[in-house]
């Protein structure tokens, strides 16, 4: 072969990276899965490093516990937290309404944990650096441009990165869904506030402590004619002290919501607005309620996505957590953002088929990607819109208000409805929602 000239170069292989926008629990253990699997990923996050302090507590449930099982991480996090092993509803005056053990190691293969949400990013995010990868803080998306070949993400300081596909893993906010989907509407407010954080258990008398049942590993549910109280043990502080979490949800118009989010000290919330509404509660709520405004108050106007989106993709793009399916809190979004993860991974898995060791890595062609992410929409589709429907419930629960005859009527309701459900199932309450595991999460990585 003779030439007459420089050879003009070959354009460059398209890169095979996994793209993830968005350094939380879904972005963040999705990472960790691909490093496991030897699949070249890249997690760009907005926020300019890793909050070791950031956010009020999560529980996560038994199937989200069972994802970080199958990382080696359940352990670590179970030592960072606190087993929650049994629901107590009550009314506001503390008369016992209904009462549901959950022997989740039983019968789901974990129990749910309750954890300062700071401590399963920082457990995610340093794992994720032991394995080898620097997450890239700093980073914000803002557009998103699809090649045959690849996608081309541009972020607000000017940089961009190439890569075979990008995961949306931003949140209930996300910009990737925004790009996707622009008709789609951003999340709706959904009528009430989430008002609360840590205290020491110090702050309590021992007759108080016995009274909060923490010591059975118990999460009460305090509920008045207005508002819902949640109180249970969390994992310990940095030095070690026991700590309770306690956290209100109560209907109020969202101008108030804001106000109280940007306007108002954690003292002038107490007196104006927790004070009128929650201060004649049963002991020892009105003590925690101070406490937790004096120890520092998580203040968050709850919003969610009015309805599912039809598709979670477009050409090479991907949402899944939130960013996909957020309907408010409900106490099951980590879970199904870390389920989302494992899942997402084990198809990249075999489109990707790396084996451990291999040079160099190709990237799958633009049909392997629309086969698999078809794939991923059929199967976590209709697990995903039952856990909404669910949730759907439960966030119009509690903006509800009560007279006092409804709210005698549904407590006698639950008591008869929960008795019956803890009797007929053997305590086995929510089998479909907590003993789920994705299949072949325990062969994955090997
Ligand atoms: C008050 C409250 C209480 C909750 N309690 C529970 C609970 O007890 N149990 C439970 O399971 N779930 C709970 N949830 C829900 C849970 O927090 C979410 O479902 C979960 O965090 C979703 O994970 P994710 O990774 O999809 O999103 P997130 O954890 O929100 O992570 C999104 C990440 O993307 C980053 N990001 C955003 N925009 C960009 C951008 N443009 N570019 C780059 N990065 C970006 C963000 O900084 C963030 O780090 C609660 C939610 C709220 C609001």
């Amino acid at each position: 072969m003779s030439s007459s000239g420089p050879l003009s170069p070959s354009p460059p292989a398209p890169s095979p990276d996994v793209l993830i926008v968005g350094g939380g629990v879904a972005g963040l253990a999705l990472a960790i899965c691909l490093r496991r699997l030897h699949i070249p990923c890249r997690v760009f996050e907005a926020y300019p490093h890793l909050s070791e302090t950031a956010g009020a507590c999560l529980q996560i449930a038994p199937n989200g516990i069972n994802v970080l099982s199958a990382l080696g991480l359940k352990d670590e996090f179970v030592r960072r937290g606190k087993k929650c092993l049994q629901f107590r509803f009550c009314t506001h005056r503390d008369e016992h309404v209904a009462e549901v053990p959950i022997d989740g190691d039983k019968h789901f293969g974990a129990d749910a944990i309750m954890a300062g949400r700071y401590q399963l990013h920082t457990m995610l995010a340093r794992t994720l650096e032991a394995d080898g990868l620097a997450i890239e803080y700093g980073r914000r998306l803002r557009a998103l441009e699809q090649h045959a070949d690849g996608v081309t993400l541009t972020f607000e300081d000017g940089s961009s990165a190439t890569g075979a596909i990008v995961v949306g893993c931003d949140g209930l906010h996300s910009t990737t869904r925004q790009l996707l989907f622009p008709a789609v509407p951003k999340p709706d407010f959904l009528g009430y506030i989430g008002l609360g954080g840590v205290v020491p258990l110090s702050t309590l008398t021992p007759e108080q402590v016995a009274l909060t049942r923490i010591d059975q590993g118990t999460m009460t549910a305090m509920r008045g004619l207005v508002g819902v109280w949640y109180i249970a043990e969390t994992g310990p502080s940095a030095t070690g002290e026991r700590q309770l979490f306690v956290w209100t949800n109560f209907p109020l118009p969202l101008d108030m919501c804001n106000k109280a989010r940007t306007e108002m000290t954690p003292e002038q919330i107490c007196k104006e607005i927790l004070e009128p509404l929650f201060g004649d509660w049963a002991d020892p709520l009105p003590t925690l309620m101070r406490a937790v405004c004096r120890e520092g108050l998580v203040r968050q106007p709850i919003q969610g996505l009015g309805a599912e989106l039809p598709h979670w993709s477009v050409e090479r793009t991907l949402l899944i957590g939130d960013a996909a399916h957020a309907t408010g809190p409900a106490g099951e979004g980590a879970s199904v953002a870390l389920e989302d993860a494992q899942y997402l991974a084990r198809l990249l898995k075999d489109v990707y088929s790396v084996k451990p060791g291999d040079a160099t890595v190709t990237a799958p062609s633009s049909a392997a990607i629309t086969a698999m992410f078809a794939q991923y929409d059929a199967h976590r589709r209709p697990r995903v819109v039952a856990i909404n429907n669910e949730s759907r419930e439960r966030c119009e629960e509690k903006r509800r208000v009560y007279t006092p005859w409804s709210a005698w009527m549904h407590n006698r309701m639950m008591s008869v409805i929960l008795s019956v459900l803890v009797w007929w199932t053997g305590g086995v309450i929510g089998a479909e929602e907590n003993a789920y595991k994705i299949p072949g999460y325990d062969t994955m990585f090997s």
